[in-house]
């Protein structure tokens, strides 16, 4: 059984995460999301919401589950016995950043790769940063993020 492990923020989780998702799970048997609980970010949603809204968008699609994680990825990617990352990559800004997390996690747990999904062209400038400020504002974010948790984002700045 083919395995793979989908770490991210998702603060929140955008349409863009959501079809790496969808063609993650088309090609792995299994998905696991995993929502990072990082201390020294404040995110607007906390751990529990965004998974929650994760278990929600993805509910249409078997083979995923949403699970959180503290620490070192590769340590948590051991514990759920997957050996593949799956990360997305937007523009050549995504590219440095990425292939050093990716020689990191190598470098960490030699047995663990990196794969990357290139973004849909029509979410390639969108990331969770950009919802977050629209809908600060009262902006539209209906084209950027699933329908269901529209307004959980705008409910943050009320
Ligand atoms: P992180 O804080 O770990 O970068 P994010 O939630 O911002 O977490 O992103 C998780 C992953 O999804 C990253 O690999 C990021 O490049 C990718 N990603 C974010 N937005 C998009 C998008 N619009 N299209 C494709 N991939 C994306």
């Amino acid at each position: 059984m083919t395995k793979a492990i989908y770490p991210g923020s998702f603060d929140p989780v955008t349409l863009g995460h959501l079809s790496i998702i969808e063609r993650a799970a088309e090609t792995f048997d299994e998905v696991v999301v995993a929502v990072l609980k990082n201390d020294s970010k404040q995110p607007l949603f906390s751990v529990s919401e965004r998974v929650s809204m994760l278990e929600k968008v993805t509910s249409h699609i078997e083979n995923v589950k949403v699970l959180h994680f503290e620490g070192l990825l590769v340590n948590f990617a051991k514990e759920c016995g997957v050996n593949t990352i799956v990360r997305g990559l937007r523009a050549i800004t995504d590219f440095e950043y990425e292939l050093q997390m990716a020689q990191t996690n190598k470098a960490l747990s030699p047995d663990i790769d990196t794969v990357f999904f290139t973004t849909d062209v029509e979410y390639s400038y969108l990331s969770s940063s950009t919802v977050r400020e629209i809908a600060k504002f009262g902006g539209e974010i209906d084209k950027f993020v699933p329908k269901s948790i529209i307004s959980k984002v705008y409910d943050k700045y009320k």
